[in-house]
């Protein structure tokens, strides 16, 4: 089935060429046609299936009659996260580049007086994160009665960030009748009842069931005692086809130490956690997508949603502590039917073992072992003055170094003979020292 069956417009059908895509996946097939024919969606979804396109290409021929007044937006996407509302933003400027939509972008960390300006130009689309939206709101910037089609994207992550009492107060705001669209990728309780008190009989569109993972993925894992860990993730890095990949870590300041620790090893990597600046989320997720970076190491939720097209490899770092985080982060890989290979680093320890069942559990399938992978010992011995280095513990300074990511390892540096030495060099000085070298 083509595009041109699902009732979108010629200029819209063009952009879709322009963009690549010869068929629609399975909810743009299906939610396109009911979002034009103005019908409430309730659409079970995860991030990787084509979900954005389902809305946004209807929209922009819904759209593209009438005007926007200012300060009264025409539509409002609401998403929980700077990035993925930035990514939606970027679909409409792709998706709509042949009409002449206005949009604004209200998220945190940026100037407020630019957002005003664009409120002020008047918008056709509103994308926005749910607080700053309210903040522009209550200092009356902003009306609310023009909205004619409201989106609720990954709701189930709004639920984990603390995010559903605003986005209630939002929806109670929005006083004029209106289309919603509401996806999400699981159906817990809370979003359950949201949707009850703010759908007005949705079609319920499912396309994979919550928890399974896309089958387009090759997933293995590997594993190891909980000080190898560092060298295991290098020896996948070095061995597998990885084209490019996302790493991620239980903990913001592991995200830290694994960079700095890939920096020091010369791989090309960027980091993304809670604690850097909005502008140099950005600019790390603009190198990664333009490739000017390899690897990204990142926490879950800097990771939320991330529309990074054609990932080749996502590396478990640690099994992540909620199997539905399991989902989410090896949905980054396998989208849109391409292949991609999940590799999980696990220890014998009984948390991750207990981990690992759950995740099972979840997606009623059994984690093989690579059966290929065998640790092996990293070829250059370490030297003393290396070691003296090392246990200052300094890689965690280093991730602050602007320049971190190209820190040359200190136990990188060609093995010289130990002077005094003579021809053999004692056991304990050769042998790897793992533990702290990385
Ligand atoms: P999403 O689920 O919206 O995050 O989209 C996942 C990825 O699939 C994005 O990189 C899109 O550019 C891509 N994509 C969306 N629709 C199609 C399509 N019909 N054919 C191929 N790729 C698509």
């Amino acid at each position: 089935m083509g595009f041109e069956l699902l009732g979108l417009s010629e200029p819209t059908l063009k952009a879709v060429a322009d963009a690549g895509y010869t068929e629609p996946t399975p909810i743009q097939a299906q939610a396109a046609p009911q979002v034009l024919m103005g019908r409430d969606v309730l659409g079970i979804a995860q991030t990787g299936t084509g979900k954005t396109a389902s809305f946004t290409l209807p929209m922009i021929d819904i759209l593209a009659e009438g005007r926007a007044r200012a300060r009264m937006p025409r539509s409002l996407i609401l998403e929980p996260t700077r990035e993925l509302a930035a990514q939606v933003a970027e679909s409409f400027e792709k998706y709509g580049k042949n009409h002449k939509l206005s949009m604004a972008l209200l998220i945190g960390g940026v100037n407020f007086a630019d957002q005003e300006k664009a409120l002020d130009r008047g918008a056709d689309v509103l994308i926005a994160t749910p607080g700053r939206l309210l903040d522009h709101f209550e200092r009356g910037k902003l009306l609310l009665n023009g909205i004619d089609i409201l989106v609720i994207d990954e709701a189930d992550r709004m639920l984990d960030m603390g995010f559903i009492p605003d986005v209630e107060k939002i929806c109670e705001r929005i006083t004029k009748r209106h289309q919603t669209l509401f996806f999400s990728a699981t159906m817990p309780p809370a979003i359950q009842r949201l949707t009850d008190k703010f759908l007005d009989d949705p079609k319920k569109i499912e396309v994979a069931r919550p928890a399974t993972t896309a089958t387009t993925i090759t997933q293995m894992k590997i594993e190891v005692g909980p000080r190898e860990k560092r060298r295991a993730l290098r020896q996948l890095l070095r061995t597998q086809e990885v084209k490019n990949g996302i790493i991620f870590c239980n903990r913001k300041r592991d995200v830290k130490e694994v960079f700095a620790s890939l920096g020091r090893h010369e791989f090309s990597v960027g980091q993304l956690h809670g604690d850097m600046e909005q502008r140099e989320r950005m600019e790390t997720l603009r190198q990664f997508k333009e490739n000017e970076i390899q690897l990204l190491v990142a926490s879950d939720v800097a990771a939320r949603g991330l529309d990074v097209p054609d990932v080749s490899h996502v590396f478990n770092f640690d099994v992540p502590g909620h199997p539905d985080d399991y989902v989410h982060r090896i949905g980054r890989t396998g989208r849109a039917g391409r292949e991609g290979t999940a590799y999980t680093i696990a220890t014998k320890s009984k948390i991750d073992v207990r981990l690992l069942e759950a995740i099972e559990k979840l997606t009623k399938a059994k984690l093989p072992m690579d059966e290929n992978f065998a640790l092996e010992k990293e070829s250059r011995p370490i030297r003393p003055s290396d070691r003296r280095r090392d246990d200052r513990k300094d890689s965690y300074r280093d991730s602050r170094r602007p320049n971190a990511n190209t820190a040359k390892a200190a136990d990188d540096m060609p093995h010289e003979p130990f002077v005094g030495m003579g021809p053999h060099t004692p056991a304990f000085l050769l042998r790897n020292t793992e533990k702290k070298a990385d």
